[in-house]
């Protein structure tokens, strides 16, 4: 049985589908990087997992804790899993700490909220768990209200937050994207580590392929709230299938000048991503695919091309011409330590 069984997970606001049946497994220890551009559902799908979608959404489909369906839990129910079997990190910890409190006491409560301890037993764990998140000065630092930290530290608080009760599976939603580059490197360096320590399952969300490609062996590729390619992470960026993820692939490209060096040159995939609710009929790339044909107006099913899965009717055929750049944020035994 795995960790994680996620199964036909569907999200609709109103008459509009947001998530089209997403479906994956993940088992201790695996992880599994989400991507795509704003606006593609790995977000929603996410908090969809985590049961916290907002009051207008609603998720059918099944995930499966492993034989426990979050979905059909009572809000109550749900509580005692978050923060306990599921931890979430944020993308602005600023949003998600409470300001008016004291990071030790937060992550105090966060633990007698799921486990059987007194309130010194919580206040020492939390001590513990700010040195295990490299705090130098833990027992001080625990005194401190998130605005006396800086935003490295605030994650890193909610790193300390998440790994609190053993979790068994973390989802990170682009959890360094508000950071500076050096900082990115430090969090990500540490979550690796502790996500290796804990054995937990990851779900990593991100819009950068390098951070994705450096974390996670497995990669799920979104658009449109459809999954339209997934497989190993080497296997899918070496050589991409799908149009969207060849296209998210050049875009990762360096920003360049150009041969009369007076313009820069900037990769982007031609269009927008629609609205919600407005992407076309059949595959949701078409209005912005230059492979696109009348069968386009038919969603394809997502099937093996190649070595793993896309869906796409006219999928490229080779491997794939942008290179994406070596992560320059995570060491490489950490990186390394991701991979199959
Ligand atoms: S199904 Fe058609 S429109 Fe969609 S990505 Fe493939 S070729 Fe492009």
């Amino acid at each position: 049985m795995s960790t994680l069984s996620v199964r036909n997970l569907t999200v609709t606001l109103g008459a509009a589908v947001v998530v089209d049946g997403v479906s994956f497994d993940l088992e201790p220890g695996q992880r599994l990087g989400i991507i795509g551009e704003s606006g593609s559902g790995k977000t929603v799908t996410a908090l969809a997992v985590m049961g916290l979608l907002a009051p207008s959404l609603r998720a059918t489909g099944q995930v499966l804790i492993g034989d426990r369906d979050l979905l059909a839990m009572t809000e109550r129910q749900r509580c005692e899993v978050r923060g306990g079997t599921m931890a979430m990190v944020f993308q602005e910890p600023m949003t998600a700490l409470n300001p008016t409190m004291r990071v030790g006491r937060q992550i105090a409560e966060a633990i007698r909220a799921h486990q059987r301890c007194t309130r010194a037993e919580a206040r020492q764990r939390a001590t513990e768990l700010l040195a295990r998140v490299e705090f130098t000065d833990p027992a001080r630092q625990a005194r401190s209200y998130p605005h006396q930290l800086s935003g490295g530290q605030r994650q890193r608080v909610m790193l300390a937050m998440a790994i609190a009760c053993d979790p068994a599976v973390i989802l990170a939603d682009e959890p360094t994207t508000a950071l500076d580059v050096t900082v990115q490197a430090q969090m990500l360096a540490l979550m690796a580590r502790l996500v290796t320590e804990e054995n937990a399952a990851l779900v990593l969300i991100s819009h950068d392929l390098a951070v994705v490609s450096g974390m996670c062996e497995r990669v799920m590729v979104m658009y449109g709230g459809h999954v339209v390619e997934s497989g190993n992470t080497a296997q899918v960026l070496a050589a991409p299938r799908h149009p969207y993820t060849a296209g998210l692939l050049a875009t990762s490209a360096a920003v360049s000048l150009d041969s009369d060096r007076t313009r820069l040159e900037v990769p982007y995939i031609p269009g927008q991503v629609p609205a919600v609710g407005s992407f076309p009929a059949g595959c949701p790339f078409r209005s912005r695919c230059d492979r696109a044909t009348a069968e386009c107006a038919v969603m394809p099913p997502i099937e093996a091309v190649g070595d793993h899965l896309a869906a796409c009717h006219h999928p490229l055929g080779g491997p794939a011409s942008p290179q994406i750049p070596a992560s320059p944020q995570i060491p490489a035994d950490l990186a390394e330590s991701g991979k199959e």
